[in-house]
């Protein structure tokens, strides 16, 4: 049997992040736990979350810890992921958020953090040629559109540009990202939970690297020869 697994991706806006984390639930077979999706899933619903959330998406601001831990902790609580584990895509993002996590976990602790480093000169391209499905958040870039017309190849969606891929927006994420988020980065090291994956290259060579860190982790925390 696939053991479960117990993981948080890091990485700024378009470092491959989403792709990444539909990888790691596949190959560990536990459910991807998304807070963006969830969040526009919410909005595109109508319902009072979304209705809250969707101004400051649509500017690229951080909602508040405790709406999103809120959220967070109720799908953490739900059967899938109790039995399986989880690949968390987006939470934490700020220490206080990382605080409320661990305590959410507790006893059982992450296996590991994941960041993924990608330089801001190639995060700025992605995301500029970055196209989401707006019914199950399938990735696609103007390099590499779906085969028809802009409709899903997953699920058949339309194929659009994100609100908050917008210039004014990305730059206002990425400073988030490096003012609140980077700091989670050292917060994770210094529990030595914390595995740093180069993001660049192929989506097959970085999960490559993704696997190949917590396996390591894995064989080293059970005594097995690495
Ligand atoms: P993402 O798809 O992860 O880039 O998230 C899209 C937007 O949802 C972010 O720009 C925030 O407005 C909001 N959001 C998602 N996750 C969080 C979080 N953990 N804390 C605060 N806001 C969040």
């Amino acid at each position: 049997m696939v053991p479960g697994a117990r993981l948080v991706v890091l990485g700024k806006q378009g470092a491959g992040k989403g792709t990444q984390c539909v990888r790691l639930s596949h190959h560990y077979v536990v459910p991807h736990v998304s807070t963006g999706d969830m969040l526009r899933a919410a909005v595109k619903q109508g319902t009072p979350l979304g209705r809250k959330a969707k101004v400051q998406m649509d500017r690229g601001e951080l909602l508040g810890d405790d709406l999103i831990m809120e959220m967070v902790a109720d799908r953490l609580g739900e059967s899938d992921v109790r039995a399986r584990g989880f690949v968390l895509d987006g939470c934490p993002r700020t220490v206080h958020q990382a605080e409320q996590l661990a305590e959410l976990l507790s006893p059982i602790d992450l296996d590991l953090a994941v960041d993924i480093e990608v330089p801001t000169s190639q995060v700025l391209r992605r995301l500029a040629a970055r196209r989401v499905c707006t019914d199950c958040g399938a990735n696609y870039s103007v390099s590499s559109p779906p085969l028809i017309n802009w409709t899903c190849d997953v699920c058949g969606g339309e194929v659009v540009q994100r609100k908050d891929d917008t210039e004014e927006a990305i730059s206002r994420r990425l400073e988030l990202y490096e003012r609140q988020t980077a700091p989670l980065i050292e917060w994770y090291r210094t529990r030595q939970q914390l595995e740093s994956v180069t993001g660049t290259g192929s989506p097959d060579t970085v999960t490559r690297r993704i696997v190949k860190v917590i396996e390591e982790r894995r064989d080293r925390k059970s005594g097995r020869p690495v």
